[in-house]
């Protein structure tokens, strides 16, 4: 593949923008992104800053889940302890504490869901 403007110059990459072919010559050095124009680089970054924004957002949505799980997972756990102290029957015991474990399960997917740390690849 050679360069979009020497046509005689072997590419080293394509614009990360728009797929140019680029030379050694025409990439800008390392840290910058690997565009083709000024235009390009600033398009790239800006929709690279949107994802990062994005992703930031819904790891803050997978940490207020996992608090309300956690939250759910409490209340069905103390419906249980009070479902076996005042109305002992087995069925209500049962149905409160199992939807505790599986809320408490979901609040733990979360957690390491919110944990899990997603960054755009770089280029
Ligand atoms: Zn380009
Ligand atoms: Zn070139």
């Amino acid at each position: 593949m050679k360069c979009h403007r020497h046509e005689t110059v072997e590419a080293i990459g394509v614009c990360a923008q728009c797929g140019r072919a680029l030379c050694r010559e025409c990439a800008p050095p390392p840290p910058a992104p690997l565009a083709c124009s000024a235009g390009c680089a600033e398009k790239f970054s800006a929709e690279r800053t949107a994802i990062r924004q994005l992703l930031a957002r819904s790891e803050q949505n997978a940490r207020a889940s996992a608090a309300y799980y956690f939250l759910s997972a409490t209340l069905s756990g103390g419906a249980a302890v009070a479902a076996w102290f005042w109305l002992p029957s087995p069925f209500l015991i049962a149905f409160a504490g199992g939807g505790a474990l599986v809320l408490l399960v979901a609040a733990l997917w979360h957690t390491r869901a919110a944990r899990k740390n997603i960054s755009p690849p770089e280029n």
